[in-house]
């Protein structure tokens, strides 16, 4: 896989959904809605992600599991080398979970409480602190507990914010990090590390989604510099550890990688040619990039109809499971292909048409006025490039339960073979969690 290049097509999809409708994991009756994700082109997304970094740096790439923290899916990566990057309580035991090593966790909440550090740095599973009150609560936390942990400050660079404002973690008033220009704290941050010889990395992480390579190697390439700067007054090498964080964008236009990893560390040596010294041990946090173009979601078109001259296909998979697309359409648009009902592709005179999801509010559209065949009752829509942040992101509205996931690889013959990674919410399930 390099830039530019597609990692799966519609000829792999439409293999797949053939393949699912035909062992009945999607029924019209029974399991209208369901996610997949092609673990093939997972392992080769892991692969290309290894390659893109010279192989005599000490790299950990941490999965950031917020992106999709199902438990098969971290236990994949793990299995592809992968570390991982949590956020709550919740991806920390769903990351020990799935059996990665305590050193091969890095803790980045911003909201940390004393419970999750405690644990963190009893486990040695590494932390970002972010902010100075978090690095006060540290201090008492270690005040004679011995840790393994490897302890850093995530900086926020204040390089500036990308398309999509929700997304952007660099500019001047991001909630989070440690803001790098605002009056007197650099200076601090020097001042806090020579107090403290315990802290040994920095972390930034620019955005996610929507911010432009250069702007986010601008953002490490200003953490280098403050790490050369401690170092340098410190008179020590104490700051070994950068941790570059994600947001590597993923593009939802075409099936093309692009921008590719590679593409990224190109940026990376021109902004943060310290960075490939080797005298840094690395981590990355990539989510979206690692999962997104391996995954779509199918849902049958329930009906079809017409309103003011706009051709309307009402199917199931509305704002439950695509959250974001739904509610900010124009930041999050997702392509969509049409299927008859055995999943061979739709073809023929492209219409507008709205897609319609099963929730009960008007702009339930995961596409809207989009010039796809005309869709029958039957038919199979997918949404394209859903393999993080949609499905496994359930919102439950309505009461809509959550669809299963299914893993699927291809063995060399053509032959797809399906893994649950995570069963469909039952109704009963759904009253059950519903019931005091
Ligand atoms: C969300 C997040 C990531 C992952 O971002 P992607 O866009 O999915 O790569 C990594 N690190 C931190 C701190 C994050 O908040």
């Amino acid at each position: 896989m390099t830039d530019h290049q597609p990692l799966i097509g519609p000829e792999r999809r439409e293999l797949l959904l053939r393949a699912a409708v035909r062992d009945g994991l999607l029924d019209p009756e029974e399991t209208p809605l369901a996610a997949f994700l092609d673990l093939d082109a997972v392992t080769e997304t892991v692969a290309a992600l290894h390659a893109a970094f010279p192989a005599r740096l000490d790299v950990l790439h941490a999965f950031a599991a917020k992106a999709n923290p199902l438990g098969p899916v971290l236990r994949r990566l793990r299995g592809l080398g992968m570390g991982c990057e949590v956020a709550s309580p919740g991806e920390f035991a769903q990351a020990l979970a799935a059996g990665f090593a305590p050193d091969r966790i890095v803790l980045d909440s911003p909201a940390k409480t004393r419970r999750e550090l405690a644990l963190a740095l009893d486990l040695g599973v590494a932390v970002n602190i972010d902010n100075w009150q978090e690095l006060a609560r540290v201090d008492d936390l270690l005040n004679g507990r011995p840790t393994a942990s490897r302890i850093g400050v995530r900086v926020n660079p204040q390089v500036g914010g990308g398309s999509i404002a929700a997304m952007s973690t660099a500019t001047a008033t991001s909630k989070f990090g440690i803001p790098l220009a605002d009056p007197g704290y650099a200076d601090r941050l020097v001042d806090a590390f020579r107090a403290r010889p315990w802290l040994s990395g920095l972390h930034c992480h620019v955005g996610s989604q929507g911010v432009d390579l250069s702007l986010m190697a601008a953002g490490v390439g200003a953490t280098v510099d403050l790490a050369e700067r401690i170092n340098h007054e410190l008179g020590r090498r104490q700051v070994t550890g950068i941790d570059l964080g994600g947001g590597l964008p993923v593009n939802f236009a075409d099936d093309r990688i692009a921008p590719g990893f590679d593409a990224y560390v190109e940026q990376l040596r021109r902004h943060a040619p310290a960075l490939f010294d080797g005298g840094y041990r690395l981590v990355t946090e990539f989510g979206r990039s690692v999962l997104a173009k391996a995954g779509f979601t199918a849902s049958y078109v329930e009906y079809t109809k017409q309103a003011g001259g706009r051709a309307i296909a009402v199917g199931h998979a509305g704002a439950q499971v695509a959250t974001r697309t739904v509610f900010m359409p124009d930041s999050w648009p997702l392509r969509v292909t049409a299927h008859h009902p055995t999943g061979a592709a739709k073809h023929g005179d492209p219409v507008p048409q709205d897609i319609a999801g099963p929730c009960c509010f008007a702009g339930d559209l995961v596409a809207r006025d989009r010039p796809l065949p005309l869709l029958d009752p039957g038919d199979l829509v997918c949404l394209l490039d859903t393999g993080a942040y949609y499905a496994s992101h359930h919102f439950s509205y309505n009461s809509l339960p959550e669809p299963p996931v299914h893993g699927a690889r291809t063995d060399p013959d053509g032959t797809v073979r399906f893994e649950l990674l995570r069963p469909a919410q039952t109704i009963d399930d759904l009253v059950a969690r519903t019931t005091a």
